[in-house]
């Protein structure tokens, strides 16, 4: 009898603490859960960086090359440097597929993309087509000796991030050093359009341009100034 009594005790307190520690689970299941299930971000940007070769870090910036097909015959002579805005709100990924579209021959030598990631399309070396009707001091065809970069954005909409500025100095640095590129030939799209149009003002298709505007282009003359990077 004494035995078969200690077994029930035994089996009641079993079923007891059985009892306690599902409670407890169910209770701690409750308490923990998240309230809205959230969706993880996928950083493509991270992942790339993660699975392919052809990201880099050189700088602050990451760096990718997506080499464009939109080159031209010839060498571009990198004696200066237009800076554009892409007016496009959007992912600066279409805007970078767009340069490289071969149906159309547009492109430019870099995009920066607001968080400062840089798609460099072509060498300073290669002319590409970002200037159109131009001209600058008594030369016209401005894609022939100067390099592109297109700002991700509009800045008439919203200024330039300070990530742009300054990987757009990060990217300007090397090239304004080698070519000795002066700080008169650092020029917006719509300063080399206004002196075509100024020089040919019956050429209809000429239009006033509209870019990066000029506050935006003081930002940049300002941090390479600071950068020491404006040569006269
Ligand atoms: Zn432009």
């Amino acid at each position: 009898m004494q035995v078969e009594k200690r077994e029930i005790v035994k089996r009641g307190l079993l079923i007891g603490l059985s009892v306690v520690i599902l409670a407890g689970a169910i209770t701690l299941l409750i308490l923990v859960r998240p309230a809205t299930v959230k969706v993880p971000f996928l950083d493509t940007k991270e992942m790339m960086r993660q699975v392919s070769p052809e990201w880099e870090k050189p700088g602050k910036y990451w760096v990718t090359h997506r080499a464009t097909p939109n080159i031209f015959e010839g060498e571009n002579e990198v004696a200066g440097i237009v800076l554009h805005h892409t007016a496009y709100e959007g992912s600066a990924d279409l805007v970078v597929k767009d340069l490289c579209d071969p149906s159309n021959p547009v492109s430019c030598h870099v995009v920066i993309d607001k968080d400062g990631t840089r798609y460099v399309l072509a060498p300073p070396e290669a002319i590409t087509w970002h200037a159109g009707f131009s001209k600058w001091g008594n030369r016209y065809r401005v894609n022939l000796f100067m390099i592109g970069i297109e700002f991700q954005g509009n800045t008439l909409v919203e200024p330039l991030t300070e990530a742009q500025i300054e990987s757009a100095i990060e990217y300007m640095r090397p090239i304004i050093e080698k070519y000795n590129i002066s700080a008169d030939n650092i020029v917006t799209h719509q300063m080399i359009r206004d002196a075509y149009r100024e020089a040919n003002p019956k050429n209809k298709k000429a239009w006033p341009k509209v870019d990066i505007t000029p506050e935006e282009y003081e930002r940049v003359r300002n941090a390479l100034d600071t950068a020491r990077l404006l040569k006269f």
